[in-house]
């Protein structure tokens, strides 16, 4: 066992460090980050596993990061005494890189550097960023638990394998050193790597040290030969328990990378402390991209869970709904017990008050965010609106809420873009005019040239341009918006309401009279085909158009349900 073992990385793996190493070299700094968060999550690993094992943590108490540099040898070390891993564990987590969706992702990049290094950082690739600046790295670890002899010392040159070795480490934890490339030598400093720490991980809630600087000996002294002490560089206290005005944005941001593996800025965010009946903290992002599986059912969504500062577990989805499955963030609860698992969670009285509460605040911070930027609010709009759209149905105490938050496509600006908002709608509707009306169709072109609006254009009504897969369904659960009911045009008899003047009215009257003949032949004719045939005053320039009844449903649903086997 304790013998040397070689292993090849997969191909796509190479490609993908490749990449990596290319697309991220304008941004090298960044690789501290994803190796101090890893640190951090190691730190935060173990004190979960010591709630129930304590005597894990027993031996040293104390947890924190260490960064270290030798500037002749070229290297910089990064040490942690959080979890570890165990030989199976160094294979599984850093042999194997982009461990899920590796080919899918490689179909998804597009050649241009800058979207690819994005990308990237969804792919949890974080650890081999180190090769960004690294053509060796040295990985000594043990894990939290096991003997000293139980040590596993994992080495890689680079792109083409790597190997395993059982060793003897008197510590439990893990140390990386990286040997830097030439073009990198400028890491092994101190005053750099200071900077690089506070700008990035100065929101990590353990202390990351640094050894202090000795002040050079005065002239004709001799160097006192002191013992080496380190002290934290950041300011070692988890970022959502300080106080909103303490915190700057730059901090916010990064606090959002560390903890969704974005590497982009989020597009805004809400930080609250809640006390009294419940007491909890909670800081929630929009992300300002959406993450490839989006649409994936078993994907994984949800707030990162702490209990009184101590991690409990990433992906809690119990807190917010499925159609906000797109905010990433922090929950730290005052009231859960410290034990909690998911099945916990699911019986807890509080997991659904706090449930409700934040979806509250996330459509909250959405409104405000509508309010103050338009634009922006459009680029969300353009990323998750249609994941939003999936709320009426899930979530009908809020449904205004919701409501005031979707954006259409309209025949008011007969554009394809979704930007106007159902008050705007309602804004512009005609004297008497009592429905909110929509047309579904499956593409954008086919909805604007509806024979349906025929009529509506003349009458200058506006109408919805329905043209996602989730609107109908989504439009069958809004029912109504602001006392007006949805009304589709292309559903049963044509009721303008107040809208058809006595005019309009006399002329419906007068067709239908005039057509009873030819509406008996085309009745015979296509009999057992349809329901019934009648005149109708909807249509201008086309001559006949099918239409459903109230009752069934549009052929958007009944596409879906053929697609699903019904
Ligand atoms: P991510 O952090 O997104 O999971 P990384 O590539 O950064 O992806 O790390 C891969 C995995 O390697 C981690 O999930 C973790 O299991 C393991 N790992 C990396 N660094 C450490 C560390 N310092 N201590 C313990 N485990 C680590
Ligand atoms: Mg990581």
């Amino acid at each position: 066992e304790a013998q040397k073992e070689s292993h090849g990385f997969q191909t796509e793996a190479k490609q993908l460090l490749h990449l990596m190493i290319h697309s991220l070299y304008s941004n090298k700094e960044i690789f501290l980050r994803e190796l101090v968060s890893n640190a951090s999550d190691a730190a935060d690993k173990l004190r979960f596993e010591a709630l129930s094992k304590p005597r894990l943590l027993a031996e040293d108490t104390d947890l924190r990061i260490r960064v270290e540099f030798d500037k002749e040898k070229g290297t910089l070390t990064i040490t942690d005494n959080g979890i570890g891993m165990s030989r199976d564990e160094v294979i599984e987590n850093l042999g194997t890189i982009a461990r899920s969706g590796t080919s899918a992702f490689m179909q998804q990049l597009t050649g241009d550097q800058k979207k690819d290094a994005h990308l990237i950082g969804q792919f949890g690739v974080g650890f081999y960023s180190a090769f960004i600046v690294a053509d060796k790295l040295d990985v000594f670890t043990r894990r939290a638990g096991h003997s000293a002899d139980q040590g596993v010392h994992w080495e890689c040159h680079g792109e083409a394998e790597y190997s395993v070795e059982t060793v003897e480490l008197p510590q439990r934890g893990t140390r990386v050193v990286l040997h830097l490339k030439e073009d990198a030598k400028e890491f092994a400093d101190g005053w750099r790597l200071r900077s690089i720490i506070k700008k990035y991980s100065d929101h990590i809630a353990i202390p990351v040290e640094m050894l202090k600087e000795q002040a050079p000996a005065a002239e004709g002294e001799e160097q006192e030969e002191k013992a080496p002490e380190f002290e934290a560089v950041n300011a070692a206290q988890a970022l959502w328990t300080r106080p909103r005005s303490e915190l700057k944005s730059e901090e916010y941001k990064e606090f959002y990378k560390h903890i969704s593996h974005d590497f982009d800025d989020p597009m805004t965010w809400s930080h609250n402390r809640v006390e009294g009946k419940l007491d909890y903290t909670s800081l929630m992002y929009i992300p300002a991209r959406a993450p490839f599986d989006l649409y994936q059912r078993d994907a994984a969504r949800g707030l990162k869970l702490y209990v009184q500062r101590t991690f409990i577990m990433d992906d809690a989805e119990q807190f917010l709904p499925l159609y906000l499955r797109f905010v990433k963030g922090v929950l730290d609860s005052n009231d859960l017990p410290l034990n909690v698992s998911r099945e916990i969670l699911q019986k807890d009285r509080n997991t659904d008050a706090i449930k409700s509460a934040l979806t509250k605040r996330v459509l909250d911070m959405l409104d405000k965010l509508a309010k103050k930027d338009a634009d922006q609010y459009q680029k969300f709009w353009d990323l998750f609106g249609n994941v939003l759209k999936e709320g009426p149905a899930e979530d009908f105490s809020n449904k205004e809420k919701i409501a005031r938050l979707l954006r259409f496509a309209t025949t008011h600006t007969d554009t394809e873009k979704q930007d106007q908002s159902l008050e705007a709608y309602i804004g512009r509707m005609r004297e008497g005019q009592k429905a909110i009306y929509y047309v579904c169709a499956d593409n954008f072109a086919t909805a604007k040239s509806s024979p349906y609006l025929e009529v509506f254009r003349k009458k200058g009504i506006e109408v919805l341009l329905l043209t996602d897969q989730v609107d109908e369904w989504f439009v069958g659960h809004m029912n109504e918006f602001d006392g007006k009911q949805f009304q589709d045009v292309a559903k049963g008899a044509l009721d303008l309401g107040e809208a058809e003047s006595e005019e309009d009215k006399a002329e419906r009257e007068k067709v239908e009279q005039e057509s009873g003949a030819l509406v008996e032949r085309v009745q015979a004719v296509l009999d057992g085909r349809v329901e019934s045939v009648r005149a109708t005053t909807r249509l201008v320039d086309s001559p006949a158009c099918l239409v459903v009844t109230e009752q069934d449903m549009g052929p958007q649903m009944r596409r879906i349900l053929e697609q699903a086997g019904q």
